[in-house]
């Protein structure tokens, strides 16, 4: 056979070759079925083989597939920017587009610290971040991005962002109990902001409910109105990254509407294209752009790609098929109904210790053991074997690992297309099941 060229993620594996997608599904070369249980990577939010789509690419390249976005506007980029900020909280109405999600968080970071020069203010250069956050792979994302695991192998490029506990009950960083605790994870903000000086923090970054790096964690419900207080007290930016918890995946378009908190900025990605084509976006405020359209007038950044015409014309199709198949509401609806199933499932098996979740962004954490919560070994492997046993068995799921300090911590996400029904997440919760009795007798 002849040598592939293309690298994959882990040299040396076998990758079976896709043949197509039809809604959760997608089927390989030999046949054989996969219900896509991850959305890929939390991405494929109408599912596959989405017609419509391909029409609207299709429609808008007869006309013109790329201008630069100095040289020229394109209409498919405006009226996508106008129904984003019509989406949008509070007075989020300017949108810059990208190409991926670590570009947008990047973008972000950027624009936080331009905000402040632009009033000249040249202090606040920091962006700070939580432990246990994932915002991207480029330098600037991986700085923000609290993975001990992503980081390791470039930290003397990166700058020391994470710097705040995660609102993790679960494995509580700070060893406390909800709410006997009172927050205290996001008081603890106040206290390192006030150590590291206000007068050097442009902004601080969140992802509403933490996904890549701890499996859907959601914070308890006052814990984004403290964080907004106290951003807003020390004249620190608040960035929402809703790159994977955005476009509806939660069961509202974006996740931070659950608690009523308007950032300053949101980016955007993944599910914005649902995978059709790579775009992402940072929406930025009045209060932000206001600065920027009184001083410099430029922000500094932007990709040859940025804006593109029929990447544009994907994601406003994306969103009238979100539109007209009432997808929201049925995140809100199946994601009550998936997470109950998986509650199901850990009352039956021991090693499940946590569910968790909003809308079709749920989270399944393994333990040794429940009661006292202690992680297994990082030898056991317990998600990548998972993985393989449901990937095997025609699942696929997201792994959520390498994200907590010390690198321990098995959990992966459970996130089909929000197209999904109650039949197909039987199917999912069956299989899962299956899979989890396997790797249990394995690791006894
Ligand atoms: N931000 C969040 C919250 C993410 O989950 C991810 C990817 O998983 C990113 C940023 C980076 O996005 P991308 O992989 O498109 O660069």
């Amino acid at each position: 056979m002849r040598k592939s060229h293309l690298i994959k993620p882990v040299l040396g594996n076998d990758y079976p070759v896709i043949s197509h997608g039809k809604g959760i599904y997608l089927y390989d070369k030999d046949g054989k079925q996969y219900i896509d249980g991850s959305s890929g990577a939390i991405t494929a939010n109408i599912g596959h083989g989405v017609e419509e789509i391909a029409e609207a690419m299709w429609n808008q390249a007869k006309h013109v597939s790329f201008v630069y976005r100095s040289q020229f506007t394109n209409e498919a980029a405006e009226r996508l920017a106008e129904k984003l900020a019509e989406y949008a909280p509070g007075d989020l109405n300017s949108v810059f587009f990208v190409n991926s999600g670590s570009e947008a968080t990047e973008t972000a970071l950027k624009i936080a610290i331009q905000y402040f020069q632009e009033q000249g203010i040249h202090t606040k250069n920091k962006v700070l971040s939580r432990w246990t956050s994932y915002h991207g792979i480029t330098l600037g994302a991986l700085s923000m991005s609290g993975h001990p695991l992503r980081r390791q192998r470039f930290s003397s490029l990166l700058e020391d962002f994470p710097v705040a506990p995660a609102p993790y009950c679960y494995q509580c960083p700070l060893k406390d109990t909800y709410p006997g605790c009172g927050v205290r994870c996001a008081d603890e903000l106040e206290t390192i902001i006030q150590a590291i000086g206000p007068e050097q923090i442009a902004a601080f970054i969140v992802e509403p409910v933490i996904g890549a790096s701890g499996g859907a964690i959601v914070p308890p419900d006052e814990y984004y109105t403290k964080i907004r207080s106290i951003c807003t007290k020390f004249n620190i930016l608040m960035i929402a990254d809703e790159v994977m918890t955005g476009m509806g995946r939660t069961g509202k378009m974006f996740a931070m509407e659950h608690w009523d908190v308007i950032p300053d900025i949101i980016t955007l990605g993944k599910g914005m294209s649902a995978g059709y084509t790579p775009m992402a976006a940072t929406i930025i405020s009045d209060r932000v752009m206001k600065e920027i359209e009184n001083g410099s007038k430029i922000i500094m950044g932007g990709h040859t790609f940025s804006a593109n015409p029929q990447s544009a014309a994907a994601c406003l199709a994306v969103i009238q098929f979100m539109e007209r198949n009432s997808l929201i509401e049925n995140t809100e609806t199946i994601g009550e109904y998936l997470l109950n199933s998986l509650q199901r499932l850990q009352w039956k098996h021991s090693i499940i210790g946590d569910i968790r979740g909003k809308g079709l962004l749920c989270g399944v954490e393994f333990v040794k053991d429940p009661i006292t919560r202690e992680p297994f070994e990082i030898s056991s492997k317990v998600t990548e074997r998972l993985l393989s046993i449901c990937f095997e068995k025609g699942l696929l799921v997201y792994p959520a690992v390498g994200g907590v300090t010390g690198f321990s911590g098995d959990s992966i996400l459970v996130s089909p297309p929000l197209i999904i029904t109650k039949e197909q997440v039987n199917d999912i919760i069956d299989i899962l099941d299956h899979a989890v009795g396997e790797l249990t007798s394995l690791l006894i």
